[in-house]
């Protein structure tokens, strides 16, 4: 599958759409998630044209793998959620059909704020 340059993340990344931030350096944004589903509910997202977490692994340089993890610790840090700071959250990536992904770009959802519960429905 070839990555999809018209998907929301990339038009995001490009600043065509807003996107209410929280975090950005030379690997990752974050934003909010349009449609939260928990009390708060981030996006992690690689600045590299990546469509999941399987394409990231095997194309992605160690030095973007490591700031995405990094990045994710940064934006829970921020958010007040990170084991440091609060009381956790869960990180959490779908991936292609099965997998449920709706946007083609790689993203970690981080949900916390509250209990997140089970974790599968
Ligand atoms: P997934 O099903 O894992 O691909 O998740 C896609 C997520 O992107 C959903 O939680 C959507 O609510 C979220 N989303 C879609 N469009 C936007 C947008 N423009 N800004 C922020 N989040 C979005």
């Amino acid at each position: 599958m070839k990555y999809d340059d018209a998907n929301i993340f990339a038009k995001i990344l490009r600043g065509e759409i807003p996107c209410k931030k929280i975090y950005e350096d030379k690997f990752v944004l974050s934003f909010y998630d349009i449609n939260p589903q928990k009390k708060i509910h981030a996006l992690v997202i690689p600045k590299g044209k990546y469509i999941d977490l399987d394409d990231f692994t095997l194309n992605a340089s160690s030095e973007e793998i490591t700031g995405l993890i990094k990045g994710i610790n940064i934006v829970a840090k921020k958010l007040g959620i990170s084991t440091d700071v609060g009381k956790g959250y869960r990180a959490l990536t779908n991936i292609s059909e099965d997998g449920g992904q709706e946007v083609p770009h790689l993203h970690f959802h981080l949900f916390g704020g509250e209990k997140i519960g089970k974790m599968v429905q």
